[in-house]
């Protein structure tokens, strides 16, 4: 579904990707580990086209999306993306911070919209919180809006960074679950994330970043209970 190719990108003189291949299958599920300024959020938000890449290719279910002429908007319809700070307007209810960017920048009718906001938000038990504003809600419950937001447009691929980093450790488990059952329907998703249990758990690959190089990448279990590479194993010996 994705295809990274080579993909640098530097600030000033600094390299925070120093050429990234990497492919994410669809109903694939890639958590993206590593230390604090490996790159992981830089990646992701090369992918959204949030920042230009210096070098490389992103393919996008076949489409070149690197390729400058690419309309951002249009792409980012097909990429659901979830920040840790979860930005939910104030002076919006939950169910127009859902629908906003749909209908603004997505070309969505507000009544489709409105229908697949509610859809979801009902699915996630938040139903009932749909017309409430933002600061009526929960960290948890918000974090959880948020990504209802990201799903609106069908996304073909879901980008979470480290979405339960703001959260209150009693908060962070209901975010999870919701990532379980979005996994459980078959969403293509791309995860930056410092939770290593949560990544143990879900994923169906660990990939290592290190100084914007890919060390290492592996099935949960091979990658957590046998890293290959030193510095994945000084990575790792360093959390516990
Ligand atoms: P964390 O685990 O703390 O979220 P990360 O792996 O997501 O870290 P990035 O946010 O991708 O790391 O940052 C990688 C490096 O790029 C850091 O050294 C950071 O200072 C630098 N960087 C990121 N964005 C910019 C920017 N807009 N301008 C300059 N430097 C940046
Ligand atoms: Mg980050």
């Amino acid at each position: 579904l994705l295809q990274l190719t080579g993909i640098r990108k530097s600030f000033g003189d600094h390299e925070v990707l120093a050429g990234i291949d990497l492919d994410v299958s669809a109903h694939e599920v890639v958590a993206l580990v590593g230390a604090s300024g490996s790159g992981k959020s830089t990646l992701l938000r090369c992918i959204n086209l949030l920042e230009r890449i210096d070098d490389g290719r992103i393919v996008l279910d076949g489409e070149d999306i690197s390729d400058p002429r690419v309309d951002a908007d249009r792409v980012r319809a097909r990429i659901g993306v979830v920040f840790q700070q979860y930005n939910l307007f104030p002076h919006l209810r939950v169910i127009d911070n859902v629908t906003l960017a749909a209908r603004y920048v997505h070309g969505f009718s507000k009544a489709d919209a409105t229908a697949k906001g509610l859809e979801l938000l009902e699915r996630i038990g938040l139903g009932r919180k749909a017309h409430e504003y933002p600061d009526r809600l929960s960290g948890g419950q918000q974090q959880r809006v948020a990504i209802v937001r990201s799903l609106v447009t069908d996304p073909a691929l879901l980008l979470l960074d480290e979405i339960t980093s703001a959260l209150d450790p009693e908060l962070v488990g209901e975010v999870l679950d919701l990532v379980g059952s979005l996994r459980a329907q078959g969403t293509t998703i791309l995860m930056a994330t410092h939770e290593m249990a949560f990544a143990r758990e879900i994923a169906d690959r660990v990939v290592f970043l290190d100084a914007g190089e890919i060390i290492e990448a592996a099935a949960p279990e091979a990658f957590f209970d046998h890293p290959q590479h030193e510095r994945t194993q000084r990575f790792l010996a360093r959390l516990r």
